[in-house]
């Protein structure tokens, strides 16, 4: 019975493998036709002051609307770019298209806002990635210290001498960082003192429970305690209640984010209305 059971799990996983890889190489050829094509583009989510209530940063997040599937998850499209050097060229564009459009915003509307944009882990192993970063603020005039870029804390730990010495070059551009999905890897408090960053965002994954588990609300609340003893900024992600965010403004976070106060929309939508 073992056997013809694994025998038959053999033949579907072969489809299933199959039509994966199909799918993948499509996928890949279609992303790499979009890039040029004019179908991504850029959302963003409002960052909101726990004290003040007010929006003080925005983080921009990569959208793909494909012509026939509809809109595609960056968790399924920004690993495929990763594989290959896509995501240096995608990563670049990102960067120019939302540092000219926040600067814009700012002198057209004077909007003071933080812009955050996301690197992946393969673009912290691009030699153009820093000048890359340089050109964009020189080429809109965006003020240095009005950009903070997210690397996951997976990211970091993944080579850490190679990821300091990226981030203190970035740093010394004036720009802020920030670790993104905190939580989710194994760092200490000795390794984030020595990346000299600027705020630590807690994965939601923390925060999804947060109203409802003990637990919950002690690991954020060691979390918040711990960022806030080597001087970082604390942004909760994916806040999606009201007694969640009572809770991080009772537990000292810093700032939130998520669909409870604002799910990530073109520049359009977030700004001109
Ligand atoms: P991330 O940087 O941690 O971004 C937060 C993700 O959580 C976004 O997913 C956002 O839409 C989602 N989110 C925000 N608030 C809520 C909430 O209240 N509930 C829930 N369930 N989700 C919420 P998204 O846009 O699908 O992006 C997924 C990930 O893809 C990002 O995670 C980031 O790691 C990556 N990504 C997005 N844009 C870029 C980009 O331009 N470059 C790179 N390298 N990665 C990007
Ligand atoms: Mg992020
Ligand atoms: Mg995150
Ligand atoms: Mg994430």
């Amino acid at each position: 019975q073992a056997k013809s059971l694994g025998r038959g799990r053999h033949h579907f996983f072969d489809v299933g493998l199959r039509e994966r890889m199909q799918r993948r190489l499509r996928m890949e050829q279609d992303l790499r036709y979009a890039v040029h094509d004019g179908q991504l583009w850029p959302a963003y989510q409002p960052v909101v002051d726990l004290r003040t209530g007010e929006m003080v940063a925005v983080e921009a997040l990569l959208r793909w609307t494909h012509p026939r599937h509809g809109a595609i998850s960056p968790a399924e499209f920004i690993p495929l770019a990763e594989e290959s050097d896509l995501i240096n060229v995608i990563g670049k564009e990102m960067l120019r298209a939302t540092t000219r459009e926040l600067a814009a915003r700012r002198v057209q509307q004077g909007l003071d806002l933080t812009l955050k944009v996301n690197l992946s882990a393969r673009q912290l192993d691009d030699p153009h990635l820093v000048p890359a970063v340089q050109d964009a603020l020189a080429a809109t005039g965006l003020p240095a210290g009005a950009l903070c870029l997210e690397v996951t804390e997976s990211a970091l730990m993944r080579d850490q001498e190679a990821a300091a010495e990226v981030l203190a070059s970035l740093r010394s551009l004036g720009v802020l960082l920030a670790i993104d999905d905190f939580g989710t890897g194994y760092s200490s408090l000795a390794q984030l003192r020595r990346l000299t960053l600027d705020t630590l965002k807690i994965d939601r994954s923390f925060i999804t429970g947060i109203a409802e588990s003990r637990d919950a609300e002690a690991i954020v609340t060691s979390i918040i305690a711990m960022a806030h003893a080597v001087d970082l900024t604390v942004i909760a992600e994916g806040v999606e209640s009201a007694e969640q965010l009572e809770l991080l403004r009772a537990l000292g976070c810093d700032q939130a984010q998520g669909y409870h106060l604002g799910r990530p929309v073109s520049a359009a939508e977030l700004f001109d209305q």
